[in-house]
């Protein structure tokens, strides 16, 4: 992670100008920007899987795949370093076209070998969201690499559907149609209530990993997680547990019921050859 930090050499830009005034357009940031479109050009964007458990049984349920920019000379950079910038100049868009293809593409060789298929999570951003085209675009890529689509879960967050609501809840029907799920990631950290949450057809909650981080001496973050629990059984919706780092963690969920963890006590996230040697089953 520290190399990007250092990094004052990519693109001949630097990468600390996300720090100042996001919305000028300086010439590093126009460079920087170039960098990030020939890098879809030339294949660098890579994705890595984080296993996502099921507690009680040790079995894999799903991975989430996560974007990672392979640079041929700055080695792997993290994604909270270039997705803002890709999400302000729209880039974001082919790139999570490519996330799509790539994460729904992954999941179909995985099946023809042999493997038991797994659901496959993708992030979407607020700007690949507001598309009118995204329906199409993962109808087509549903139809292009043959997954069953109940194993897509597209994520999406909590302020992404409090944006514009009526639109959210339009797409998210148009959506689950094509079979598809959507999740609700870094959920805790909005303001949606349960009257709110029941109007969009979501079918699971990913408590946001800020309330799991301390949950074993935050009684805050314990009565949290234990209403956001309780609330997705009340929707009938499942819950899973992001950023679970350590065994009391994951005990203190599972008590709750809430089998479905993600985080650094089962695994980091990982390329696809290790995940399928170390977590995928055969059929
Ligand atoms: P996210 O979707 O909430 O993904 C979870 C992040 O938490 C990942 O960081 C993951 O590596 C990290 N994480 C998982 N378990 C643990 C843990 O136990 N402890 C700690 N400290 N961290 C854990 P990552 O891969 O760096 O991704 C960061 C964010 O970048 C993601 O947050 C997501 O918002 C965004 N992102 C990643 N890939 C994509 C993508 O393909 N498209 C879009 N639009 N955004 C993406
Ligand atoms: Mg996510
Ligand atoms: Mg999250
Ligand atoms: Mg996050």
């Amino acid at each position: 992670d520290t190399a990007m930090y250092r990094s004052k050499e990519v693109a001949g830009g630097s990468f600390h100008f996300y720090h100042e005034g996001m919305g000028r357009r300086t010439i590093e940031n126009v460079k920087y920007e170039n960098a990030l479109y020939r890098a879809l050009e030339r294949d660098e964007f890579v994705l890595f899987y984080q296993p996502q458990m099921d507690y009680c049984t040790g079995e894999m349920a799903g991975v989430e795949a996560l974007i990672r920019w392979q640079h041929p000379t700055e080695g792997l950079i993290p994604p909270n370093v270039f997705i803002p910038l890709a999400e302000q100049t729209g880039l974001i868009v082919p790139i999570g076209e490519w996330v799509l293809r790539e994460a729904a593409g992954q999941l179909m060789k995985w099946m023809d070998a042999g493997y038991a298929p797994v659901n496959m999570a993708v992030n979407l951003s607020a700007a690949q969201f507001e598309q009118d085209d995204l329906v199409t675009v993962v109808e087509q890529v549903l139809a292009d690499t043959g997954i069953p689509p109940r194993y897509l879960h597209l994520e999406l967050t909590e302020n992404q559907l409090m944006r514009d609501s009526e639109l959210a809840i339009n797409t998210m029907h148009r959506l689950k149609k094509l079979g598809v799920q959507i999740a609700i990631d870094d959920f805790g950290t909005g303001y949606s209530s349960l009257g709110y949450l029941q109007k969009f057809p979501v079918s699971t909650l990913k408590i946001d990993r800020s309330f799991i981080r301390d949950l074993m001496d935050d009684d805050d973050d314990r009565a949290l997680t234990d209403t956001i629990i309780t609330m997705a059984d009340n929707l009938g919706m499942e819950v899973i547990a992001e950023g679970v780092e350590t065994e009391p963690q994951a005990d203190y969920l599972a008590a709750r019921s809430c089998a479905l963890m993600q985080g650094y006590f089962f695994s980091p996230p990982i390329p696809a050859k290790q995940l399928e040697k170390r977590f995928l089953k055969n059929k």
